[in-house]
């Protein structure tokens, strides 16, 4: 349909004619080019386009003539047929329909069989001739002859029925019809030839001439391919300001963000959107809606930790700005706290208790009234429509969305949520009652089902997909990823009719042929679309090396290089100013809460000790739903503490150790203390007892294979656990704690420090320490009569038992038999490494003091990984992140 198909459509609107389109996005389309057209020609008002897209069409139509037939069936909506499928797929009892999600997959899949036999097979709507159907096809035909029971008993009508019950209709109706022009189909299914031709004379659109200007572009790969194709719409728009492209892109739904990204950065910028996307956004995906639906879920039952978390974030569910502060602030508390929890019940979340943060008492009191309402009625079963209706009562309750003034995308999707919400309560069309959860099942499904799309700002570039562009004209086309794996786009057959009805059928990929035959129609019709029009295709794509669509190769010629003005540059200029702010402030001397995190965090980057220490910023820890890796490794450190505390319950040296009778016995009573007095109620209470049973039989069999490693030491006695010490450096003042200190043979102190990851000495290495914690402590932290003997990490992790470390002697001092090529012998603790330590950490602790705080971490991304300050310091902004997957030992520096 190209510039001649325009003006025909248009001759035939001014002349008040009827015009069907195949879609709704196409007599939108329609309706815009029209008025565009009464503007341009200066008008200031004009009669309204008679244009309706099929459903529409043949809806009024049947509505037009039933009532006058008497004919009093309720046309169900697709949500009310939907139930009723449900319903029948449900009352099979098989095991495939047991759960809720799996039946409503299959009540969607008979939904879709049952329209594909109204559209292309109708002799098999007679239950006589699915006589002969087997397995799924004849489980789905019994289903038919239910649906079909119930709408003859309840007096209702499917919407894929109805053209075929207009038909009819319309040859008894002898009143004279407009004649019709159909755009945009693609293909005239049966039912549709059939209905056309009761109606009287119709036509379709001519196609017009095809574009003068094909042109076929090979990309390196996909994002190469999409970076041409905006910088293309870019100087298309630069030329013209005026013209209107069309972007075909193959799942455009399923690659909207990163269409959107490659449009933002090369399409170049504009004061108004310069693009939009054919389809919406499924209406569970727009912030609003969603929270609205969280909010009424949460009355009823606990939600997700992070669910809470975006709830709050969004301000939807406070009453105005400073109460959304308070509740974002009461959140934060909980979780400086470690409240974290994987779900939180409303109940609980109200019955916490913060002195610095309390819940606002209004919001309280909302929430608590409205929960109250509806556990008044949650337990009863009743019409949809009284849920429906007790909704927005329930949401003006709570205030929501009171905060601040609602956009015009926010006001939009406002009506949206009100039309799904209505909708949902319209399921109460065949005196079906319903509980409360099963209103918001329902209405979750609704939302899922819903595209929103804000309304269009008529920008001069579309996005669509091949199907979805019928009827869509353009100044130019650009068709992405016409490769041969994509172009003819393949698909499956339906799973629930016979394969030879399809074919005999012709129904949609019933055949290859018929997918080829159905591409190549699309093909023309967008050749006709615009007079100029472009192809491309990716050369490699993730999973293999492409090749060109064989369709289109016929039409435009072997796909050429990209010319030189389509590779994409280098990245525009950034629009935000960067600005390093090299202004230092100074701390005042001091103490400083942190320990020896402080200076471990300004080695790894002075952005990080900064934040951390000066402005309390932390990362959260996610609550799991076991233990976290930093709350098992906190329960490691409580029962070695208890183990080496000294009588009556702990002992003391290599002697008590050896002399256990009962080791195994000996360490599961620590265990257990240590669970008891460690695991917070709260904790305790969500863990399931047997996974705890679990956890303490693990623990019991670490800490005694450690405990049989430390048997193979020389003498030693444990001098202190948990051992506090407060130090000074050049002003700044640390409060530390060690995990222990041992006296060795030769009296000689080793300081210990336990870890369940794989760290080792290397973090010590200068000039830029990972971790400072232990040569803080050898340097600053021994009383005078003290003498080091050495400084290890107690490695207490399955498959890896060892200490690993600096020692000055080793062989002589901690393990009988160590030979020269022991990295402990290898590497021995030496006066000078202590001293440049002790320079280094000096250091340090200056360049705190004077406020240095540049981003800079020591080893770019390692040292983000676990940081969490992303957010504050932006780092990542053109850095991906890698994965973290192994147990932190955040929690194991051991100071206070
Ligand atoms: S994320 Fe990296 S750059 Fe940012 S503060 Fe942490 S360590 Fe520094």
């Amino acid at each position: 349909m190209g510039a001649s198909a325009a003006i025909e459509i248009d001759a035939w609107l001014r002349e008040g004619g009827l015009v069907v389109t195949a879609s709704d996005r196409a007599a939108r389309a329609l309706i815009a080019a029209f008025h565009r057209a009464r503007q341009t020609e200066g008008l200031t008002a004009w009669p309204a386009p008679k244009i309706l897209d099929w459903r529409s069409f043949a809806r009024t139509a049947w509505l037009e003539r039933s009532s006058a037939e008497a004919d009093a069936r309720l046309l169900l909506s697709p949500a009310q047929e939907q139930a009723l499928w449900v319903d029948i797929a449900g009352a099979d009892h098989s095991l495939a329909t047991l759960l809720e999600g799996p039946r409503v997959r299959l009540a969607d899949l008979a939904m879709e069989a049952h329209e594909l036999l109204c559209s292309h097979a109708t002799r098999f709507l007679r239950t006589q001739a699915r006589a002969g159907w087997q397995q799924d096809a004849a489980a789905f035909s019994a289903w038919l002859s239910a649906f079909d029971e119930i709408c003859r008993a309840g007096n209702l009508l499917s919407a894929s029925r109805l053209p075929l019950e207009l038909a009819p209709l319309l040859e008894r109706d002898t009143a004279e019809r407009p004649p019709l022009l159909l755009a945009g189909f693609d293909r005239i299914l049966p039912v549709q030839r059939e209905l056309f031709d009761a109606w009287g004379t119709w036509r379709e659109v001519s196609p017009g001439e095809p574009a003068a200007a094909v042109r076929f572009h090979a990309a390196t790969d996909a994002q190469t391919e999409l970076a041409a194709c905006a910088l293309w719409c870019g100087r298309k728009l630069a030329d013209n300001p005026k013209a209107r492209l069309l972007v075909i892109a193959q799942a455009a739904s399923a690659r909207r963000g990163e269409v959107e990204r490659a449009f933002l950065e090369h399409a170049g910028p504009a004061s108004a959107p310069l693009f939009e996307f054919s389809l919406g956004v499924p209406l569970n995906q727009v912030a609003l809606p969603r929270a609205a639906y969280l909010l009424l879920r949460w009355l009823a039952a606990p939600i997700a930790e992070h669910e809470l978390d975006w709830l709050l974030s969004t301000g939807y569910i406070a009453g105005d700005l400073k109460e959304n502060a308070v509740l974002e602030a009461f959140m934060r508390a909980l979780r400086r706290r470690g409240l974290e929890r994987t779900q939180w019940s409303l109940a609980a979340f109200v019955s916490q208790r913060s002195a610095t943060n309390p819940l606002p008492p209004p919001w309280v009191e909302r929430m608590i009234e409205a929960q109250r309402s509806v556990s008044e009625l949650a337990r009863r079963t009743q019409s949809p429509l009284e849920w429906a209706e007790l909704v927005p009562r329930l949401l003006e309750g709570l205030h929501f969305a009171g905060a601040r003034p609602l956009s015009s995308a926010e006001f939009q999707a406002v009506h949206r949520w009100q039309q799904a919400v209505e909708t949902c309560g319209s399921l109460g069309f065949d005196g079906r009652r319903m509980r409360w959860r099963e209103f918001l099942s329902q209405l979750d499904r609704t939302l899922a089902e819903t595209l929103f799309a804000p309304e269009s700002h008529d920008a001069p570039i579309l996005i669509a997909g091949p199907a979805e562009s019928a009827g869509l004209t353009a100044d130019a086309v650009w068709f992405l990823g016409a490769d041969e794996d994509t172009w003819p786009a393949g698909g499956a057959t339906h799973p629930l009719l016979p394969i030879e009805v399809q074919r005999e059928a012709a129904m949609p990929h019933a055949t290859p042929q018929l997918d080829w035959e159905l591409a190549g129609v699309i093909t023309n019709r967008l050749l006709a679309a615009a007079p100029e029009i472009h192809f491309s295709y990716a050369k490699a794509t993730t999973a293999a090396e492409a090749r060109p669509s064989r369709l289109i190769v016929p039409i435009a010629g072997e796909p050429q290089p990209l010319p030189a003005e389509l590779a994409s540059g280098p990245a525009p200029e950034p629009l935000t100013v960067l600005f390093e702010d090299f202004s230092r402030i100074p701390f005042p001397l001091g103490k400083v809460p942190g320990g020896s995190s402080v200076l471990t965090a300004q080695s790894q980057c002075p952005f990080k000790a900064f934040a951390t220490a000066r402005l309390a910023a932390q990362d959260w820890n996610p609550a799991e739903a076991g233990l976290t890796a930093s709350q098992r490794g906190n329960l490691l450190h409580a029962v070695l503490h208890s183990v080496w505390a000294g009588p009556p319950e702990g002992i003391r040296t290599l002697a008590d150790l050896e002399g256990l009778i009962d080791k195994a016995a000996f360490v599961a009573g620590h265990v257990q203390r240590a669970l008891q007095q460690e695991l917070r109620p709260h904790l305790r209470e969500r863990m399931p007892r047997r996974y705890l049973e679990l956890e303490e039989q693990r623990l019991t069999r670490l800490v005694s294979e450690w405990l049989d490693y430390e048997t193979t030491r020389m003498d030693f006695e444990v001098a202190a656990t948990e051992v506090k010490r407060t130090v000074a450096v050049d002003g700044l003042t640390l409060d530390l704690r060690l995990d222990r200190i041992d006296r060795l043979n030769d009296g000689s102190q080793l300081v210990i420090d336990y870890k369940t990851g794989n760290v080792s000495p290397t973090c010590w290495e200068l000039p830029r320490p990972d971790d400072v914690q232990l040569p803080l402590y050898a340097g600053f932290a021994l009383e005078d009569e003290e003498v080091l003997g050495g400084l290890v990490f107690a490695k207490v992790r399955t498959g890896g038992l060892a200490f690993a470390g600096r020692v000055g002697d080793a062989a002589s001092t901690l393990f009988p038999g160590l030979k020269g090529g022991n990295t402990l012998v290898k590497n021995p603790l030496t006066a000078e490494q202590l001293l440049d330590w002790r320079d280094s950490i000096e250091q340090l602790a200056r360049d705190f003091i004077a406020g240095h705080a540049e981003v800079d971490p020591r080893e770019y991304p390692k040292t983000c990984e676990y940081c969490g300050l992303q957010v504050l310091c932006r780092i990542q902004e053109h850095q991906p992140q890698p994965d973290a997957d192994d147990e932190s030992d955040s929690a194991e520096a051991g100071d206070e």
